[in-house]
């Protein structure tokens, strides 16, 4: 059986980024740019008043001249018709472009209007004073963004003022859910005998929305082999398949049968940790294409053992078919805030909550809990303290890794 980092290097060894594609700047947030991006124009485009104003010549105010002649007024989106005059000033608003001859706009709280005569109240106005020259942000033909770079918002707005609508990103990996059991009724139904509610599907698509994919759910399918192999040869259509259930040694388990029969090599089936052991992976070559290959994953059916599966596995290699670098290994050091005894021959995963920081690290407190169907506890826990296999008690104030769910 694989280790965790065994596991997840056998995942990561098979993905690399999606290919760039062109994109609209509404499907681009959060992905990757793919090329460098020029400025089509200066930035700002002409020299523009940057408040409410007047614009002046600095020379006339230099001779204690304080009161200046009003030749017209620039709203923004207007240009203005005249060169200003020695003695003369232009009533200005924000964003407007600056009368040739002009070096200086002076705030309309620092001056006093009468008729078509400015006072000038500020002293020592100095050129270039609330005046914003073109070109300043950006020359025109210079990079404002690089490859590589994540689309936040305030990028998409830098993309839009240089006249982008569509850029090159790093696609969001497709992402199709598929939960497998005959037990399973949707979260509408009130669940017969035997039977549970399908939480899975909303809680993994969840996460895989979080990792930054795009994600649909296929309808719970049950156990039975035409039907799942139906489902699931559908579904090899997009980047990544995440089935949950039937991945387990029962006899119900009939996943990884029919992913064989599909063509889906596995890679590995089953690692060393708990929860989450009976997970499978495995890659289909894209038939006929020259792309990457499809992913699968199985996912055990129990939520916390999906859920860490996912962390550990499913969650890197979305990242990494983004374009992300993200570090392999996302856990950190944490103080033990109460002892803990740990028992078992594989790593252990257990649910807790941070608590305050003490001598240089963040305090944690694992929870008690009901075991790998336990959503109620989990849903309070921030992540999982991870103890390495063997029969131990740890001391409050111990070191452990930690890791998080977010
Ligand atoms: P399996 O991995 O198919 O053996 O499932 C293990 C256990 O996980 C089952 O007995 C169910 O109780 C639970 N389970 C399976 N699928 C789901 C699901 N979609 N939502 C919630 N619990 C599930
Ligand atoms: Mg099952």
């Amino acid at each position: 059986m694989l280790t965790v980092d065994e596991a997840l290097d056998a995942v990561l060894k098979r993905v690399s980024p999606l290919a760039a594609r062109a994109t609209t700047l509404d499907r681009a947030q959060d992905c990757l740019l793919a090329e460098d991006v020029a400025a089509d124009i200066d930035l700002p485009p002409f020299d523009k008043s940057m408040v409410d104003g007047y614009a002046v010549r600095t020379a006339d105010l230099a001779d204690r001249v304080h009161q200046l002649r009003v030749v017209e007024e620039v709203t923004a989106g207007r240009v203005p018709s005249l060169p200003l005059g020695a003695g003369e000033a232009a009533h200005i608003m924000t964003g407007a472009p600056l009368p040739a001859g002009a070096d200086a706009v002076v705030m309309h709280e620092k001056t006093r209007r009468e008729g078509d005569v400015v006072e000038i109240l500020e002293r020592d106005v100095s050129a270039g004073r609330n005046c914003l020259e073109r070109g300043r942000e950006a020359r025109r033909g210079a990079v404002v963004l690089e490859a590589g770079v994540r689309l936040t918002p305030v990028r998409l707005g830098l993309l839009a003022s240089v006249g982008r609508t569509r850029v090159m990103v790093v696609p969001r990996p497709s992402v199709v859910v598929v939960p497998t059991g005959d037990e399973l009724v949707e979260p509408d139904q009130v669940p017969g005998p035997g039977q549970i509610r399908n939480s899975n599907a909303t809680m993994i698509a969840a996460m895989v929305r979080a990792a930054g994919a795009g994600v649909r759910v296929h309808p719970a399918v049950g156990d039975e082999p035409g039907a799942l192999a139906r489902a699931l040869a559908a579904a090899l259509e997009d980047d990544v398949l995440v089935i949950t259930g039937g991945v387990s040694a029962g006899t119900h388990d009939l996943v990884p049968g029919v992913l064989d029969e599909l063509g889906v090599a596995r890679v590995f089936h089953k690692v060393r940790v708990r929860p989450g052991k009976p997970v499978w992976f495995g890659v289909r070559p894209g038939a006929g294409d020259p792309g990457p290959p499809k992913l699968v994953f199985g996912l055990p059916g129990n939520p916390i053992s999906g859920l860490v599966a996912f962390l550990l596995f499913v969650r890197p290699a979305l990242v990494r078919l983004a374009g992300g670098a993200e570090p392999d290994d996302r856990t950190f050091e944490a103080r033990l805030a109460r002892p803990f005894v740990q028992k078992g021959d594989r790593p252990t995963y257990h649910p807790a909550v941070l608590k305050r920081r003490t001598r240089g690290k963040p305090g944690v407190e694992p929870l008690e809990w009901a075991g790998s169907s336990d959503l109620s506890t989990v849903a309070r826990a921030e992540g999982f303290v991870c103890f390495p296999p063997g029969e131990q008690t740890y001391r409050t104030g111990e070191i452990v890794r930690f890791l998080p769910l977010g």
